[in-house]
C-alpha cells in the first residue's frame, strides 16, 4: 500500500482503477492543467464563539470533461506517484492567492488555507515559489496558511525543517494538518512549531457517540492552547458538536454543519451579509 497524502485510511480510490486506467488519467490531468480544469472550492471556518466566517479551506476539485467533477481523492494521489503533484500545488496556490487578493479589493480580509503536500518540504526551491506568488498576487504572506499533513513533516526531518523555517521567515502561516493521525507529533510541536493544529475529522465526526473521541479532542485543544497555538477543528457535522467545541474552548470549526467546500462567489455573499 502506498502512504496517502493525510491518509489513516485503509482505503484507496485510486486503487480502483486499473493500471492503464490510471496511465490514461495521469495524461488526462497533464492536459487537464494545462486548460485550466483544476477547480478551486473554499470551505469557510468560523470562529466557535461569535460563529462569523474567519478564513477559508482551499479544495481542489477537476472538472474533467468526460468523468465530471473529479474528488482530490481520486485525482491526487495519482498526481503525486506521477510528479503532477507540483504542478496541482502551484495552480491551487495561484488560484487562492488571486481570491485573497479579490476578497481584499471586495473590503474581506479573509486568511486562506492551502493543502501542501509532503514532498513540497523536501524541495528546497519551494520556499521561493510561494514568495514569488504572494509577490505576483500582492498578498500580504499572513493572510496565507499552508497546511501540512504530520506524515510530511517525519518524511525528511532535517530538510522538511529547513523549508518549514524558510516558509516562517516568508510571513506565512503553518497548520499541522489531520492532527492526531500521525506520528511523534509532540516532538514536532517542540522543533518545529506551527501555528495551528487542526484535529482530525475522524475524532470531531464521532464526539457525541464516543467519549474517547472527545476526550482527544478536548486533549489536543489544551495541548494546543498550552502552546499558545490556534486550534481547529475539522469535520464539524452537528450543532451539538460545534456547542461541545465551543465548551472545549476550540477556537475555530470547519464542516458540514457550517457549510460545504463552495464556489468563491457564494462565500463571498455570505462574506458580505456578516460585515467581514
Ligand atoms: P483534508 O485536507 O483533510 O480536507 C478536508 C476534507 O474533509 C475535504 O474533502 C472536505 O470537503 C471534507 N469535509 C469538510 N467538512 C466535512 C464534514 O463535516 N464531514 C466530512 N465527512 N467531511 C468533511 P475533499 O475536499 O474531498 O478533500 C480530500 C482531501 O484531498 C483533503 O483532505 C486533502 O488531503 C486533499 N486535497 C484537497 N485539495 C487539495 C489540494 O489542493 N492539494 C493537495 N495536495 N491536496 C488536496
Ligand atoms: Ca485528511
Ligand atoms: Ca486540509
Ligand atoms: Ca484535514
Amino acid at each position: 500500500a502506498k502512504r496517502r497524502h493525510g491518509g489513516v485510511s485503509g482505503y484507496d480510490p485510486s486503487m480502483d482503477h486499473s493500471d492503464t486506467d490510471r496511465l490514461t488519467l495521469q495524461s488526462e490531468l497533464r492536459r487537464g492543467i494545462e486548460r485550466g480544469e483544476l477547480v478551486v472550492l473554499y470551505q469557510p471556518k468560523v470562529d466557535v464563539t461569535t460563529r462569523l466566517p474567519c478564513g477559508a479551506e482551499a479544495l481542489v476539485r477537476w472538472q474533467h470533461p468526460a468523468r465530471g467533477l473529479l474528488s482530490p481523492d481520486v485525482f491526487i494521489p495519482l498526481a503525486e506517484d506521477s510528479g503532477l503533484i507540483d504542478l496541482v500545488t502551484v495552480e491551487v496556490l495561484d488560484q487562492a492567492l488571486a481570491q485573497i487578493r479579490r476578497w481584499e479589493d471586495l473590503g474581506h480580509e479573509l486568511p486562506v488555507s492551502v493543502n501542501i503536500p509532503a514532498r513540497s518540504l523536501t524541495d528546497a526551491t519551494f520556499p521561493g515559489v510561494v514568495d514569488a506568488a504572494l509577490v505576483q498576487h500582492g498578498v500580504r504572506p499572513g493572510l496565507l496558511t499552508l497546511e501540512i499533513t504530520e506524515s510530511a513533516m517525519i518524511a525528511d526531518l532535517l530538510r522538511a525543517g529547513e523549508t518549514l523555517n524558510e516558509l516562517r521567515k516568508l510571513g506565512v502561516k503553518i497548520s499541522i494538518d489531520d492532527f492526531g493521525t500521525g506520528y511523534s507529533s509532540i516532538a514536532h510541536l517542540r522543533d518545529m512549531p506551527p501555528h495551528e493544529l487542526k484535529i482530525d475529522r475522524s475524532f470531531v465526526m464521532k464526539m457525541s457517540e464516543n467519549s474517547r473521541d472527545e476526550s482527544i479532542v478536548r486533549a489536543v485543544v489544551d495541548l494546543a492552547k498550552n502552546l499558545r497555538l490556534r486550534v481547529v477543528a475539522e469535520g464539524v457535522e452537528t450543532e451539538s458538536a460545534l456547542r461541545t467545541l465551543g465548551d472545549l474552548g476550540c477556537h475555530e470549526a470547519q464542516g458540514y454543519h457550517i457549510s460545504r467546500p463552495v464556489p468563491a462567489a457564494e462565500l463571498t455573499d455570505w462574506l458580505s451579509k456578516s460585515d467581514i
